[in-house]
């Protein structure tokens, strides 16, 4: 949708394909908290992009700062530095531009309360780098794109499916399309694809993230199944980043196939920080304390997926349970509860009962219990001396009652794509542009490996989005 927009002001005329019946549009970005990962320096660059935050607001906040050679270096060091860096550039570069951008055109932010930043005394402290989200997450940001895009005069063609590239003289030229069960073809004089991962394709996904793939659910969208990639690549297209990797996380173990955009947060279990996962054997296999949320949730989907039986339990007690995400009250999620740990573990299915026992009492032995607890920053209140240690938020499990949830192995998005140059065309297998053909979002290669610093998935999005309805827009008048 940035890419219509911006291609459409740079006076094209746009015309967007959706696979999807008009009331399932949106794709995964509609299915997203919303979060934007964007360069700030504080307070006074937060009140640019919401107007609305009182003084009251901006006393009781801590907002911080997260400059560009923060964002670099999370990038770098999330991804182990194997993230392409001029594209890390141009996202880091664009990424505050970006998001003034789309609040011009009807976007609107907030503050992420409550998700990214806890409530400590009174004050709160934005932690991990994000600190906005779209008001209304991803449906509002959603409903907002297809106003501003409708506003402008973009067409939108709902169920029609684009199936491959048309070639001529000048490049591409065009997509033939599958609509409503009829083949078309549609000529154009630029086709920007950003059309999503493989990540709803259980095909792709067994063959090539590996054996056992096949089994994750899919958080968001059913309609990504790697088309553009598969689109691209048939005409050329070369194939750049981590094709066996993905974003996954630890998700409601009897969720759906696929997403409800109705409820799209409901299989989230993100508060393991502040618990510990065991696994069947009754052991824990990560450190739950790591690092923010922020900077573990999207690599330790498949870290469960590899445990006996592809599932974990993740146990609490009451001391940290006004700090659980919401998402653990709902309908829907695989909990027990009791006044014991004996009596939890005879309810957690399939887990190993005197593994589980002998594991808490090691865990809350190990605990330094000088150390306060802190939720806003990283605490340092680790274990010591365990196989495994917990190295933040190391709270004694003793509170009762004590819960447990059972989690699965939830896939967001494939981190394997297309190879495209800052300016966002689709390069060759010589790295060179092909004419015509851009791209943005999921399918572009190269940005994420082994793990995703959260909430950079929409920016990037939006900045190569932005940069390629441009660059499509020039092409065209050529
Ligand atoms: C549950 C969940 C929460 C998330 N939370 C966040 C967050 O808070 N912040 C963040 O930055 N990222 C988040 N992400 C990641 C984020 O969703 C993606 O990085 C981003 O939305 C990708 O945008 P996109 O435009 O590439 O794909 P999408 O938004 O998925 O759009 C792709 C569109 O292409 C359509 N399509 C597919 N194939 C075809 C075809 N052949 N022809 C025509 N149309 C087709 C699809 O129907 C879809 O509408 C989250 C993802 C999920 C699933």
């Amino acid at each position: 949708m940035c890419a219509a927009l911006s291609a459409r002001e740079s006076g094209a005329r746009v015309l967007v394909l959706e696979r999807a019946p008009q009331d399932k549009r949106g794709g995964n970005s509609a299915y997203t908290g919303g979060g934007f990962r964007m360069v700030h320096h504080g307070a006074a660059d937060i009140k640019k992009i919401v107007p609305d935050l009182t003084d009251d607001e901006i006393a009781r906040t801590d907002f911080g700062e997260y400059s560009a050679e923060q964002y670099l270096d999370d990038l770098g060091r999330i991804t182990q530095y194997y993230i392409d860096p001029d594209l890390a550039e141009t996202i880091v570069k664009e990424s505050t531009g970006t998001v003034h951008w789309m609040r011009d055109r009807g976007i609107r932010f907030m503050p992420n309360y409550g998700r990214q930043a806890y409530n400590v005394n009174g004050r709160f402290k934005f932690f991990g780098g994000v600190v906005i989200f779209a008001n209304g997450g991803g449906t509002g940001l959603m409903e907002l794109h297809y106003k501003a895009a409708e506003k402008h005069g973009i067409e939108v063609r709902y169920q029609t499916r684009a199936t491959a590239l048309l070639q001529g003289k000048s490049g591409v030229e065009g997509v033939r399309v599958t609509a409503n069960g009829v083949p078309e073809e549609i000529r154009a004089r630029a086709v920007v694809l950003a059309c999503g991962g493989f990540e709803a394709n259980r095909e792709m996904r067994t063959r090539y993230l590996g054996p056992g793939w096949d089994m994750a659910k899919v958080r968001g969208t059913r309609y990504n199944t790697g088309d553009g990639i598969s689109m691209a690549l048939e005409i050329g297209a070369q194939s750049y980043g981590q094709w066996s990797g993905c974003h996954s996380v630890a998700w409601e173990r009897y969720a759906p196939d696929f997403g409800d955009v109705n409820a799209p947060h409901a299989g989230y279990r993100h508060s393991y920080p502040f618990g510990i996962m065991v696994n069947a054997d009754g052991r824990r296999f990560v450190d739950e304390g790591a690092d923010f949320r922020n900077y573990t949730y999207a690599k330790y989907g498949r870290v469960v997926l590899q445990q006996p039986g592809s599932f974990a339990w993740q146990i609490f007690d009451q001391q940290v349970k006004h700090l659980m995400r919401d998402e653990y009250k709902l309908r829907g999620a695989t909990k027990v509860q009791a006044d014991t740990l004996e009596g939890l573990v005879e309810k957690m299915q399939d887990v190993h009962p005197q593994n589980f026992l002998d594991t808490v009492r090691d865990y809350n032995a190990a605990i330094k219990r000088d150390v306060p607890f802190d939720p806003n920053v990283k605490d340092g209140r680790t274990t010591v001396g365990l196989a495994i240690d917990k190295t933040n938020w190391a709270n004694v499990l003793e509170k009762p009652p004590f819960e447990a949830y059972s989690v699965g192995c939830g896939i967001t998005f494939t981190f394997g794509g297309l190879k495209i140059d800052p300016a966002t065309h689709v390069l060759d297998m010589e790295d060179a542009p092909i004419p015509g053909l851009y791209a943005a979002g999921e399918l572009v290669g190269g940005l994420y490996y082994f793990n995703y610093p959260g909430s950079t998935g929409l920016m990037a999005g939006s900045v190569f989005g932005r940069i390629a309805g441009r660059e499509a827009a020039a092409h065209s008048k050529n």
